[in-house]
């Protein structure tokens, strides 16, 4: 075995793994002056009622404004934060502005709707998460039914008492959980179950192979989510056909393409109504 492993073991020098270290470390420094300077914008896409085409909902979707990169997909930088631990201070920011905005379109006397915000497992884990969610609540003053947390079927990994009990004690300030990506992790049925989960949003893997095997699965998803009492959100709606399934099979909401992009606050205002 040590034969097999080390008598060819000289290596050529990888230029283009050196490249991608470089723009790596490049990245990561940018990522740490957006910190500071809080480069980051929240776009909002609207979550729709399959029957009646209202928007019900809004989900927060970070974008960072870098001044020499342009607008970065949070696909490429909130894996990143995560390794580095700016994910903290980021998801501090996000949650913040979120609630801010929500806030704010309630002042303007927009109908009120719940935000989602997506939360890392890095987040979760922090000890003094729950603490923060109330202290950013009281000091936006947003009434805590406005606000949805998206977590996924990764914070359950490490400790499930502990995941247990701080989902317990965030459903006790009276805000609403929602697991994202749902079917694409570490999906225990028993978790579903123990976690008490308000709302189910089906990955939009299944939802993008609808016309085949998967229609199935999405349909044995949705009836799942409501027999455990869960509202069911499809995300990634991108066609006609497919948001005519899910309606047929009784999904309650959609998100997708086929209704809205992610958009500017300015943009979501147009959609909106007054109360
Ligand atoms: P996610 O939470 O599952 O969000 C859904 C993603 O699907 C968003 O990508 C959204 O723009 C995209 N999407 C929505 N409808 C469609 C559609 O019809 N077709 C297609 N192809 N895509 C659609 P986005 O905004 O690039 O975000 C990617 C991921 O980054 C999110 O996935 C979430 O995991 C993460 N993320 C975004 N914002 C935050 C944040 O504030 N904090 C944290 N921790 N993660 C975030
Ligand atoms: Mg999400
Ligand atoms: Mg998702
Ligand atoms: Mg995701």
């Amino acid at each position: 075995r040590a034969k097999e492993s080390g008598k060819n073991n000289f290596k050529v020098y990888d230029h283009s793994m050196n490249l991608k270290m470089n723009k790596k470390l490049d990245l990561i420094n940018n990522l740490h002056r957006a910190v500071e300077k809080e480069e980051f914008v929240l776009y909002y896409q609207p979550q729709v009622n399959s029957l009646t085409g209202e928007v019900v909902g809004l989900e927060a979707l970070i974008r960072w404004e870098s001044p020499e990169m342009g607008i970065i997909s949070p696909a490429e930088f909130i894996p990143l934060a995560e390794e580095t631990g700016l994910i903290i201070a980021i998801g501090d920011w996000v949650l913040k502005a979120a609630c801010t905005q929500n806030k704010a379109w309630q002042n303007l006397g927009y109908a009120s709707l719940p935000v989602s915000v997506n939360i890392s497992a890095l987040q979760f884990q922090e000890s003094s998460f729950v603490d923060k969610v109330v202290k950013v609540l009281k000091d936006t003053e947003l009434d805590p039914r406005w606000l949805h947390l998206e977590i996924t079927e990764s914070i359950a990994i490490k400790d499930t008492e502990l995941t247990i009990d701080i989902l317990n004690r965030l459903k006790d300030i009276g805000l609403k959980i929602a697991l994202d990506d749902f079917g694409t992790g570490f999906s225990s049925l028993g978790y579903l179950k123990k976690f008490k989960i308000n709302v189910l949003k089906i990955d939009s893997s299944f939802i993008r192979d609808i016309g085949e095997e998967d229609a199935t699965i999405t349909k044995t998803i949705i009836v799942l989510g409501k027999s455990l009492n869960m509202e069911v959100i499809a995300e990634g709606v991108e066609t006609k056909e497919q948001f005519n399934y899910l309606k047929e099979v009784g999904c309650d909401k959609v998100q997708g393409y086929l209704f809205s992009r992610p958009v500017p606050p300015a943009e979501i205002e147009k959609m909106l109504y007054i109360a």
